[in-house]
């Protein structure tokens, strides 16, 4: 017999303070753990959902922030971390990335974050591989990096990378 077991799904975005307040969530990092460490009390699971490259970042900072967000969820105590490249195509990101505030992260980026949550072994990682092909500007090696990150996110096993010549750039 299966047993349904409640697991409730947290939006962290991401652990820059500055950014947090920017993207108009009403959580404090506070407020994350609180309620993480409330529901471990109560039996229930919970999974972090953290974005790659919000508004504000360059790509660097955006692996760097994700990393450290992936951290920090763990830390707090959720079995499970989602890593969600940010998308453009909703009004307010379309009009931050006319300003040139926000720039859609690289599908390179989204494999070297996944690879470092995974390498952690704290818990489950995952990539949102929805639209995938957005985050690439090579048709080369799309499908390839593709097929990583789903096999990557189903065995939660770091698989070899992928070779192509637009790696020198992300
Ligand atoms: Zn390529």
């Amino acid at each position: 017999m299966l047993i349904p077991k409640l697991e409730v799904a947290i939006g962290l975005e991401t652990v820059h303070p500055e950014i947090l307040r920017k993207l108009n969530k009403r959580m404090t990092l506070h407020d994350f753990r609180n309620a993480v460490e409330y529901l471990n009390q109560n039996g229930i699971r919970s999974r972090a959902f953290i974005l790659l490259r919000p508004p504000f970042m360059l790509e660097e900072e955006g692996i760097e922030w994700a990393k450290m967000s992936i951290d920090y969820a763990f830390k707090a105590g959720v079995e499970c971390c989602i890593v969600i490249p940010v998308r453009a195509g909703n009004g307010a990101m379309d009009i931050l990335m006319e300003k040139g505030d926000f720039k859609i992260p690289d599908i390179k980026s989204l494999e070297i974050v996944l690879e470092y949550g995974i390498g952690l072994k704290a818990g489950r990682v995952f990539a949102d591989v929805w639209d995938i092909g957005l985050f690439s500007q090579c048709k080369k090696c799309i499908d390839q990096r593709t097929k990583r990150l789903i096999s990557m996110n189903l065995n939660q096993y770091i698989n070899e990378k992928v070779i192509c010549n637009c790696d020198s750039g992300i």
